[in-house]
C-alpha cells in the first residue's frame, strides 16, 4: 500500500439510518449480456458475464479497448441496462425497480467519476460538489462541500470555476462530488484517462486512501499501475472475463455500509428555489439569445396590459361622455295588452299621449325632463330636389336630453311648439341631398307640401346599426302631431332621470304610474309599457372601444403564442446544449420529475422575466395612449396578475415539451452525447 496522499483526510462521516442487515456480495451479475446492433452486425459488449464485487473490494478492470469494460463499468452503476441476465445490488433485484428508485439506488449506492470529468462549467467548484445534494433532499450545503473538497486536497479552491482548474484538480473535485453523498462505492471509468502522470498518481493515491476507509473502488483504467495497486484484476476482451485475479484481500468496509433504497421525497422547495436561480444564471449567461426569445412574450404580455388599462380608461371615459350625452335616459314606449304573452286582439294596445309626458314629469320624483317624440316618414323638397326622409317631432326639452344643440342655427322654442310654427332643423344628410352642403339656415323647404323655414342644423350623429341617424327633419312635436303625420299620440316618451343609480327604481315607478293611470288591468299589465335605456349610445360606445381590445387581444394572442414557440425553441436548444449535463445530473440521482421541474423552472424564468418587462412595455403603452386620447389610464393589479399569470401559463405550457424531453434522456446516452 503506497502512502496515502499529502491532504489532510477526515475519516468517513457514518451513514446515518442505515438497515443493520449487511448483504454480501454488495454486487452480483449473473450472465449479464448486452449487445449493440450496428447495421447488419451486432456487437456483444457483453458476453454472459457472471461476477461478485463484495464491500471494500477495490477492482481495477482492464482491457483492450471495446472490450466491453464501460458497458459493464454502466450496467454496474445502473446507467445502462442491459438485455439479458440477472443484477442484484445489496441482495436485491435491480431489473424491477422504478426509475425512480433506480435514481435513489444511484444517488445514495453510487458515486461516478468519468475520465472527462463531466463538471458543469457554469457553476463553482464547490457548487458542483454539492450538486448531488440538490436531489437527495438535503439542500445544497456548500460547507459539506467544501469539507469534502478539502477531503481530496482542494481546500483553496471552492470558488473557481472548472476551467480555472488544471486536469488533476478537476478529477479531484469530480471525485468529491462522488463522494458527497457518502456512497459505499465509487465507479471510475478511466479516472486518469486524461491526466499527467503526476496527476494520475496523486488520483490513484486518493482512491487507494478511500478505499482504505471502507469505500468499495471499481475503477476501469488502461493503466497498468492502478491495475498493480487493485486488490482484485478483471481482464476483459470480447464482453468476456478473461482473468480474474485476486491480490489482497478486501478492505474492511465501513461499519454500516449497506445500500440504502429509497426514491427521495417529492419536489422541495429548495430544489426549486435552487432551479430559479440556476435558470437566472443561465438567463444572464445567454443575454442576447435570451432577450430574443423572450420578445414574443414581452410584446404579449403588453398588449394584454396596455388592452385592459386602455379597456378601463375607454370605459372610464365613455361613463363620462355618456353622463353629457344622457346615459340616465329612458324611452317609455307603448306595448300590447296581452293576457299570458298572447295578443287578445287585434290592435289591443296601450297608446302614449302629450299628457302622459306631462303627468310623469310632475308625478314622478326622479323624471327631471320629457320629450315626447313622434316620428314619420315624409318628403323634403328644396328648389328641384326631393329626398324622402325621417319626419321627427319633438318638444324643445329634446336639446338638452339628447345633446342636440344645433352646430348651425338655434333650436324651436316653447312658443314655436305651441303656435304649432313651421320650422325645422335637419340633420347632415339632408343637408348634403337637398343642399349639396350648402349652409341651410333660412332657407324654406316643403316637408309632405307643407313649407318650412330651417332654422339649424342638428350634430352629427353617425349610423347606428341599419340606420342613418342624420337622415331626419327635426320639427316641433305639435307641428308634426297636426300639420305633417296626423297623429293624436305619441310614439314614446324620452325620459331623463335625475341620476343613473336611480334608473332602475324610475322605470319600475314609471311603468306602475303608468298601468294606474289607463287603468290597465292586472290580467293585461305585462307588456303593456316597454322602457328601455338608452341602449343605443351605449352600445355604440362600448362597440368602439371593443373594437380596440379585439384588436389588442389579437396581437396578445398572436404574441404569446410566437412568444411560446420562441421559448419552446430555445429551451429544445437548452437541452440539446446541455444533453451531456442532464446525463451527469441523472448519474449523481436525478429522477425524472428533476430533471422536469428544473427545465420548467428555466423556461418559467424566461417567460417571467418577459413578462415583466411586458408589463412595463403594456405600462407605456397605456401612458402614450392616455396622453394622446386624453383617457384616463386605469392600471388594475387585476391586470398585472394576470399577465403574470399568462407569463408563467406560456412558460409551462411551451416549456413542457423541451423539459419531458430532458427528463426521458437515457443517463447514459446523455452522458455519451458529443
Ligand atoms: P471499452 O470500454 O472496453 O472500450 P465499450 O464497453 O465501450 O468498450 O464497448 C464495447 C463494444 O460495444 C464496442 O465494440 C463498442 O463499439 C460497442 N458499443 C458501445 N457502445 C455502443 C453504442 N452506444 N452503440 C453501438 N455500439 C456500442
Amino acid at each position: 500500500m503506497p502512502p496515502p496522499p499529502s491532504a489532510a483526510a477526515p475519516a468517513l462521516p457514518k451513514t446515518p439510518g442505515a438497515p443493520s442487515v449487511e448483504p454480501v456480495p454488495f454486487l452480483e451479475l449473473q450472465n449479464v449480456s448486452k449487445q449493440y446492433r450496428m447495421g447488419e452486425h451486432t456487437v456483444s459488449a457483453l458476453d454472459s458475464v457472471s461476477l461478485k464485487i463484495e464491500q471494500g473490494d477495490f477492482v481495477a478492470i482492464m482491457g483492450p479497448s471495446g472490450s466491453g469494460k464501460s458497458t459493464l463499468m454502466h450496467v454496474l452503476g445502473l446507467l445502462d441496462v442491459p438485455d439479458s441476465g440477472s443484477y442484484r445490488v445489496g441482495g436485491r433485484e435491480v431489473g424491477r425497480l422504478r426509475e425512480d428508485d433506480l435514481s435513489g439506488l444511484r444517488r445514495e449506492a453510487f458515486g461516478f467519476v468519468f475520465q472527462q470529468f463531466n463538471l458543469l462549467p457554469r457553476l463553482t467548484a464547490a457548487e458542483n460538489v454539492a450538486l448531488p445534494l440538490l436531489y437527495s433532499g438535503e439542500g445544497v450545503d456548500l460547507e459539506r462541500a467544501e469539507e469534502a473538497l478539502s477531503r481530496v486536497g482542494l481546500p483553496d479552491r471552492f470558488h473557481h470555476h472548472p476551467n480555472e482548474l488544471s486536469g488533476g484538480q478537476q478529477q479531484r473535485a469530480a471525485i468529491a462530488r462522488a463522494l458527497i453523498n457518502r456512497p459505499r462505492m465509487i465507479l471510475a471509468d478511466e479516472p486518469t484517462g486524461n491526466l499527467d502522470s503526476a496527476s494520475e498518481k496523486e488520483i490513484l493515491a486518493l482512491l487507494e486512501e478511500l478505499n482504505a476507509q471502507g469505500i468499495t473502488i471499481v475503477v476501469v483504467t488502461h493503466e497498468e499501475e492502478i491495475g498493480a495497486h487493485a486488490r482484485r484484476l478483471l481482464r476483459m476482451r470480447d464482453g468476456k472475463i478473461l482473468s480474474d485475479e485476486r491480490r489482497l484481500p478486501a478492505a474492511k468496509p465501513a461499519p454500516g455500509t449497506a445500500a440504502r433504497f429509497s426514491a427521495g421525497g417529492g419536489l422541495r422547495a429548495a430544489g426549486l428555489f435552487e432551479y430559479v436561480r440556476q435558470g437566472l444564471a443561465m438567463l444572464s449567461a445567454n443575454r442576447v439569445r435570451s432577450a430574443l426569445s423572450m420578445l414574443g412574450i414581452l410584446i404579449g404580455v403588453g398588449a394584454v396590459v396596455a388592452m385592459l388599462a386602455l379597456g378601463r380608461g375607454a370605459q372610464k371615459a365613455m361613463e363620462a361622455q355618456l353622463a353629457t350625452l344622457g346615459s340616465n335616459l329612458l324611452v317609455l314606449r307603448p306595448g300590447s295588452r296581452n293576457v299570458g304573452g298572447v295578443a287578445q286582439e287585434a290592435g289591443a294596445t296601450t297608446k302614449l299621449t302629450t299628457e302622459d309626458a306631462a303627468a310623469l314629469r310632475e308625478k314622478i320624483p326622479y323624471v327631471r325632463d320629457v320629450a315626447p317624440t313622434v316620428n314619420g316618414r315624409g318628403q323634403a323638397t328644396f328648389e328641384r330636389r326631393n329626398w324622402n326622409t325621417q319626419v321627427t317631432g319633438v318638444p324643445p326639452s329634446y336639446e338638452k336630453m339628447r345633446a342636440a344643440t344645433p352646430t348651425v342655427g338655434r333650436f324651436f322654442t316653447e312658443d314655436e311648439d305651441r303656435r304649432r310654427a313651421r320650422v325645422a332643423l335637419v340633420g347632415l344628410t339632408v343637408v348634403r341631398e337637398l343642399f349639396g352642403g350648402k349652409n341651410p339656415v333660412g332657407e324654406n323647404i316643403k316637408v309632405n307640401k307643407v313649407n318650412f323655414q330651417v332654422i339649424g342644423v342638428l350634430p352629427a350623429r353617425g349610423g347606428s346599426g341599419w340606420r342613418d341617424q342624420d337622415d331626419v327633419v327635426l320639427v316641433p312635436l305639435e307641428t308634426a302631431m297636426h300639420r305633417i303625420l296626423g297623429k293624436d299620440y305619441v310614439d314614446y316618451i324620452d325620459l331623463e332621470i335625475d341620476r343613473v343609480e336611480n334608473m332602475e327604481a324610475a322605470e319600475k315607478m314609471i311603468e306602475n304610474f303608468m298601468l294606474a293611470r289607463q287603468k290597465v288591468p292586472p290580467s293585461q299589465r305585462q307588456g303593456a309599457f316597454q322602457i328601455r335605456n338608452l341602449a343605443d349610445i351605449q352600445s355604440a360606445i362600448t362597440e368602439n372601444s371593443r373594437t380596440m381590445s379585439v384588436l389588442l387581444a389579437s396581437i396578445a394572442a398572436i404574441s404569446l403564442l410566437v412568444g411560446g414557440i420562441g421559448i419552446m425553441n430555445i429551451m429544445l436548444v437548452s437541452v440539446t446544449e446541455r444533453t451531456r449535463e442532464i446525463g451527469l445530473r441523472k448519474a449523481v440521482g436525478a429522477r425524472r420529475r428533476d430533471i422536469l421541474a428544473q427545465f420548467l423552472a428555466e423556461s418559467v424564468v424566461v417567460s417571467v422575466m418577459g413578462g415583466l418587462f411586458g408589463i412595463a412595455l403594456g405600462w407605456g403603452i397605456s401612458l402614450l395612449f392616455a396622453r394622446l386620447a386624453g383617457w384616463a389610464v386605469a392600471m388594475s393589479p387585476q391586470a398585472v396578475a394576470l399577465a403574470f399569470g399568462f407569463s408563467v401559463s406560456i412558460g409551462i405550457l411551451f416549456g413542457f415539451y423541451p423539459a419531458k424531453r430532458a427528463s426521458l434522456l437515457h443517463p447514459i446516452e446523455a452522458l455519451r452525447h458529443e
